[in-house]
C-alpha cells in the first residue's frame, strides 16, 4: 500500500460505522476521491477539526488497490473556513462551492485550475464576507473550465454581436437546454433574460483574477443573474437540482 502525500481540499464528510467518517475530498495531484477517517469521530481523534468541509489540508493517505475508498492516514491545516460558514449568505455560497465541485468533477482526475479555483474563491469570500460576486466567478469559471460555457460575444443563432453597450445594448437571451445565449431576434419562449449588466458583469469575470475585480464593476444583482445561468448549466450538465441551490433562492 503506498502512501500519498498532497495537498487537498475537504469537499463533504459524513459519519461511517460507530466512530468513523468518510471523507470526499480534492487533491491537488490526484483529483476527487473518498476515503476513510478511521476515528475520526472520537473526542481525541488525531484529525480534529481537519476535516471540516473546505479545510485546506495537507493529507497523507494510503491507496488500496482493490478498493475505491483510500485510507487516510493523517491531516494538517494549512487553511480552516469554519469561520466563514457562521455567516448565512457565506455559508450557502461555500456549500454551493463543495456541492458543485463535488458534481461536476470525475473521480481521480487532476485539474489544478479547478483547484486552484475553489480555494481562491472560498479564500474571498472569507476575506471579504461578500458571497455574491465570489458565487458568480466560480459558477461562471466552473462552467468555463467544463467546456460548457457558449460564446458571450455573439448570438449563438444568427452570430450578432452581443457586446453593444450604452444606449443601444440589449438584453440577451439563454436557454438551459441547448447551452446557448441568442439575441432579442433570436429568442424562444420560456428563454431566460440575461441584462445587459450581466453580460458585461461575465466578460469582466472572463478577463479579470476575482481579487482584481473591483467593486464598482460587480454589481450584486447583476452578479446574482450570472449565478442563476451558470448554476442553470450546471443542473443541466449533472441532470439533477443542487441541493444547496434551494438555500440560496430562500436567502
Ligand atoms: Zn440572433
Amino acid at each position: 500500500m503506498p502512501l500519498h502525500e498532497s495537498e487537498a481540499i475537504i469537499l463533504q464528510s459524513y459519519p461511517l460505522g460507530e466512530a468513523d467518517r468518510l471523507v470526499s475530498f480534492l487533491s491537488r495531484t490526484m483529483g476527487r476521491m473518498r476515503g476513510v477517517a478511521s476515528g475520526a469521530r472520537r473526542t481525541k481523534s488525531r484529525f480534529g477539526s481537519t476535516l471540516e468541509r473546505l479545510s485546506h489540508i495537507r493529507i497523507w493517505f494510503f491507496e488500496r488497490e482493490t478498493r475505491d475508498l483510500v485510507r487516510i492516514s493523517q491531516c494538517e491545516v494549512i487553511e480552516s473556513f469554519l469561520d466563514a460558514f457562521r455567516d448565512y449568505a457565506s455559508s450557502i455560497a461555500l456549500s454551493l462551492f463543495s456541492e458543485i465541485t463535488q458534481s461536476v468533477l470525475p473521480d481521480k482526475e487532476a485539474s489544478d485550475a479547478n483547484f486552484r479555483l475553489l480555494l481562491l474563491c472560498a479564500q474571498t469570500v472569507k476575506r471579504t464576507s461578500k458571497a455574491e460576486p465570489a458565487l458568480a466567478y466560480f459558477a461562471l469559471w466552473t462552467v468555463k473550465l467544463g467546456g460548457w460555457l457558449p460564446p458571450l460575444d455573439t448570438c449563438s443563432r444568427c452570430g450578432r454581436s452581443l457586446l453593444a453597450r450604452g444606449e443601444s445594448a440589449q438584453p440577451a437571451y439563454f436557454s438551459p437546454s441547448s447551452s446557448a445565449i441568442v439575441c432579442a431576434n433570436c429568442r424562444r419562449p420560456g428563454m431566460r433574460v440575461i441584462s445587459p449588466a450581466a453580460m458585461a458583469v461575465a466578460q469582466r469575470m472572463l478577463a479579470e483574477r476575482l481579487d482584481r475585480l473591483t467593486e464598482e464593476s460587480v454589481q450584486g444583482r447583476a452578479a446574482r443573474e450570472v449565478t442563476e445561468v451558470m448554476l442553470d448549466v450546471i443542473e443541466h450538465q449533472i441532470d439533477r437540482k443542487l441541493i444547496s441551490r434551494e438555500l440560496l433562492e430562500s436567502a
